[in-house]
């Protein structure tokens, strides 16, 4: 038992190292990444619960590596957060939004998907974030109203300086501000009160509970429930993220819930997967 304890620690050591190094090398491959355009958005659509209309998408981005191939969000934005390089590549990310939602606007008119980028903390602080933003959506021409950005309440919680400003200033310019994953961490909707938000985003973990017929857990049932009527006491839209269910999709709306996004309608994929879903004008 001894032996095998000593070579369960030279795994877990070896495991470390092989992780240290794979961080090193795609944490020294991001800059010039940035450059090379290794970087590419995939697209996943928010659908209206009344009428199974797409109402928006979600731009999630993804990083073409030469050498290790696809890689998703969750084995980079971490890295990218530590070293600051997630500044670049977020604005590279709402740009490459703003010119398809410009792309969308032209073909399928007022009909085209709103779309939703997904901010971190790091650009939070930004001093130039509010800035950075209205120059990309004069230079892509399309309204305000044609983006809507996605924070964490942890994001929020976690920026230095001045968050509240910063918020402010985005809303002024008349993009929409979504509460990303609401109901972890920190989630509280009476301080968002005092936020500019729109609208919540309700966490995937809460679909778990919503499965089934009668639903597996009451509790997130009823959670859910209230989530989503005091959310529009506060005048607040509520998609719900992660619904991969029909009976999930069908007790949201049961309950009242806007919209919702998950594997039930489409994975993330290009721009063409979302087309399926529009009529040209
Ligand atoms: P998120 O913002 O919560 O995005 C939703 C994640 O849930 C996406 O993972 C999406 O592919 C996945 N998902 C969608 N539908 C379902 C479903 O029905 N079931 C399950 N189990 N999962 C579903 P993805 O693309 O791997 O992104 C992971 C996270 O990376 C995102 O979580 C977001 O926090 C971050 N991220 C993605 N793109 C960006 C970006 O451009 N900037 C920043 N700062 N973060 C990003
Ligand atoms: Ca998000
Ligand atoms: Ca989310």
């Amino acid at each position: 038992a001894k032996a095998d304890g000593k070579n369960r620690w030279a795994d877990y050591d070896a495991d470390r190292n092989a992780r240290e190094v794979a961080r090193f090398t795609l944490s020294a491959r991001m800059p010039a990444a940035v450059e090379s355009e290794e970087f590419y958005v995939d697209y996943q659509p928010i659908v209206r619960l009344s009428d199974n209309k797409l109402v928006g998408v979600e731009a999630l981005v993804r990083w073409a590596h030469p050498e290790f191939g696809r890689l998703g969000p969750d084995q980079f934005i971490g890295l990218a957060e530590e070293t600051g390089l997630i500044v670049p590549i977020g604005r590279w990310v709402l740009r490459e939004a703003a010119g398809q939602a410009r792309r969308w606007r032209d073909t399928y008119g007022a009909s085209a998907p709103r779309v939703s980028v997904n901010l971190a903390a790091r650009q939070i602080e930004e001093p130039t974030l509010v800035a950075d933003v209205r120059t990309i959506l004069a230079a892509a021409d399309i309204p305000a109203g044609a983006i809507q950005l996605e924070l964490t309440e942890s994001a929020i919680m976690e920026t230095t300086g001045k968050p509240l400003s910063t918020l402010h200033g985005l809303a002024d310019l008349g993009v929409r501000i979504a509460i990303d994953d609401f109901g972890t961490g920190y989630s509280n909707l009476a301080y968002l009160r005092h936020l500019p938000v729109h609208a919540i985003k309700l966490a995937g973990s809460f679909m778990e509970g919503l499965r089934g017929i009668p639903a597996a857990d009451p509790a997130d049932s009823q959670i859910v429930t209230s989530l989503v009527s005091l959310a529009h006491v506060l005048g607040l839209e509520v998609i719900a993220e992660g619904v991969e269910e029909p009976q999930q999709a069908d007790r949201l709306g049961a309950i009242g819930c806007d919209s919702a996004q998950g594997w039930l309608y489409a994975k993330p994929g290009p721009p063409e997967d979302v087309e399926r879903w529009l009529d040209p004008a």
